[in-house]
């Protein structure tokens, strides 16, 4: 039987995100939020992949208290349990202190011989979390999964997404897989698995229980710190031009060079 855990992230709904002036942290109040994209698809794996062999599929998520709607949803989809890692202590984590709590807690749930991730996160984006729990847990790793074949009980033949193509890889269990959209398409919740999720007792992890020292978690255990967040500058608006060829290539020879000496022309 095997046991599966699908990290999810909950993020904000919109793209429109308020950034607090002072801490540069994302002002979450008032803001709808929903499961990273991405996790939709590495649940949707999990879950083939324990209808096709046998298993449990456990989500798993460190956030703030509200982070147990996007659990709840997930057990929506089909997923048989869900763990919450919520604490104060846990605030302000950067990648590496996320990747340790997440990696703690898989230990006490007694391990995994697959833990799915979603390829990026769509707020933080830095495609970090995956990668760095199986390097704590001291396991192999691949990354932008597309596709996945069992070669044996504990031989995974993945396929790795490329700019151009595709990697061919082997993978021993237990391994961490992210994956890409190409991947699946996820399932719709299903009315009866909804009705459950709205009962089950979702245990909710601080700390304490996972046996981390105070200052390895949250800010504390951050190496990186936000400095500055900012929107980036609004483009420029655009112009369309028609008329002859020679007249445009004119007209564009002049707009160039009334761009100043900085810019240089061949002619
Ligand atoms: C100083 C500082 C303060 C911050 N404060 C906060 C804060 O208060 N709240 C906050 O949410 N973020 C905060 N962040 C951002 C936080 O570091 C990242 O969001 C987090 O580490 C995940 O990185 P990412 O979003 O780039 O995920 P990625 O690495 O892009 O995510 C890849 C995959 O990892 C998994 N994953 C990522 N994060 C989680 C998670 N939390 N739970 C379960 N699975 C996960 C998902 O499967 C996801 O698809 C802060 C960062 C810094 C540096």
């Amino acid at each position: 039987m095997l046991r599966i855990i699908v990290c999810i992230k909950q993020v904000p709904e919109t793209q429109e995100v308020r950034l607090d002036p002072v801490t540069h942290t994302l002002k979450r109040e008032g803001v709808k939020a929903m499961i990273n994209p991405f996790d939709l698809y590495a649940l949707e794996e999990g879950l083939r992949v324990k209808e096709a062999r046998g298993g449990k599929v456990t989500v798993l998520s460190m956030g703030p208290p509200q982070a147990e709607e996007a659990l709840r949803e997930a057990l929506g989809f089909g997923a048989d349990a869900a763990v919450l890692l919520s604490d104060r202590a846990f605030a302000g984590a950067d990648t590496w202190a996320t990747s340790l709590t997440l990696a703690r807690a898989i230990e006490k749930l007694g391990g995994a011989d697959l833990i799915f991730c979603g390829k990026q996160a769509i707020d933080g984006d830095t495609a970090q979390v995956g990668p760095e729990i199986a390097e704590h847990l001291n396991i192999p790793y691949v990354a932008w999964a597309r596709k996945l074949t069992f070669n044996a009980d504990d031989l995974l033949k993945v396929e790795r997404l490329l700019d151009h193509g595709y990697d061919a890889v082997e993978v021993e269990l237990p391994a961490l897989i992210t994956v890409v959209k190409e991947i699946n398409e996820p399932r719709l919740p299903s009315f009866k698995a909804k009705l459950r999720a709205k009962k089950e007792p979702i245990p909710v992890w601080g700390l304490g229980d996972l046996g981390l020292p105070p200052e390895e978690v949250g800010l504390a255990g951050s190496f990186t710190q936000v400095v500055k967040v900012f929107p980036p500058p609004a483009r420029g608006t655009s112009e369309t031009w028609t008329g002859p060829p020679a007249e445009l290539a004119a007209r564009l020879w002049q707009r160039l060079q009334s761009l100043g000496p900085s810019v240089v022309f061949r002619k």
